[in-house]
């Protein structure tokens, strides 16, 4: 935001529209990351037409380049978006929604009984302060005395899973043309690997730490992630199976998108959730 001296119109520049606090109340973030008010509630600018701009680009989305501009627009106290966890990142998305368009979010879902389209409104306000805090790392003991403490995703680790799901949705619908069929399987293998180590990254990079006692007595704990990747390449799949529960647990604290709407052609009551990812924006107010 460049600001040149003596502008008549300074006066009637953007000013913050709501203060909130996030999931992790910034406990993971150095000074660099975001730095945090006294208040311990960071203030919420609406967005500019440029910010408007840049979230209907699909491109700059699908990277997260969109959401890090906006993010840092809004939220000046943010510096560096995608080392965010992602909990923290869904808030303040909600809030610039918020700031920008009004309290009132729209939420449409078909009926599981009848395939009636119902539409309800949601409220901002009520989503942030339905927010569940992020507390301490959490943790879980193996069968064999070890404890692992997961951390939440970055937002970084977000897209890098988004991007991946995008590009194999992708490469398995141009695999459908091709004609020869080992071809195929070969490509479809390749994909199918390719996913397979990117879930083993985002498990490797969601352990915090692992501690246990040696056969010697010794008490000790790992962070080193080359240590935390070599074990998990080696130890059991109910380790494996047992981080990615936790992992799904962390991911799930925040604000609460789940939203109950009534079927206005059979009554039926069913939960569905609200849609705050940045594709909503421009079809928002
Ligand atoms: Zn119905």
């Amino acid at each position: 935001m460049a600001k040149t001296k003596n502008n008549p119109l300074a006066g009637f520049y953007r000013a913050p529209k709501m203060y909130v606090s996030i999931p992790t109340g910034g406990k993971y973030y150095d000074d660099d990351v975001v730095e945090w008010p006294d208040t311990n509630e960071l203030p919420i600018f609406p967005m500019t037409a440029k910010d408007e701009m840049i979230m209907k680009n699909p491109d700059a989305l699908l990277n997260g380049e969109a959401v890090a501009q906006v993010i840092t627009s809004c939220v000046p106290s943010v510096k560096q978006p995608r080392k965010m966890i992602s909990n923290d990142i869904d808030t303040l998305l909600i809030a610039i929604q918020g700031a920008t368009y009004g309290d009132e979010v729209k939420v449409t879902a078909n009926c599981p009984k009848c395939e009636h389209e119902n539409t309800g409104e949601a409220s901002v306000e009520g989503c942030l302060d339905g927010m569940v805090a992020v507390t301490d790392d959490y943790s879980f003991t193996t069968s064999a005395g070890l404890a692992i403490t997961v951390r939440p995703f970055l937002y970084e680790s977000t897209i890098k899973a988004g991007l991946a799901n995008f590009k194999t949705t992708r490469s398995l619908q141009a695999l459908q043309e091709v004609a020869d069929e080992l071809e195929q399987l070969k490509a479809f293998n390749e994909n199918f690997m390719t996913i397979a180590g990117l879930n083993f990254d985002l498990i490797v990079d969601s352990v915090n730490s692992i501690s246990g006692t040696s056969e010697d007595g010794e008490d000790f704990i790992v962070t080193d992630s080359a240590n935390i990747r070599e074990f998990l390449e080696n130890c059991e799949a109910s380790v494996g199976t047992a981080i990615e529960k936790s992992i799904a647990d962390i991911n799930d604290l925040g604000i609460n998108k789940e939203y109950n709407l009534q079927c206005e052609e059979c009554e039926e009551v069913y939960q569905t959730t609200i849609a705050f990812d940045p594709v909503n924006f421009s079809t928002a107010s």
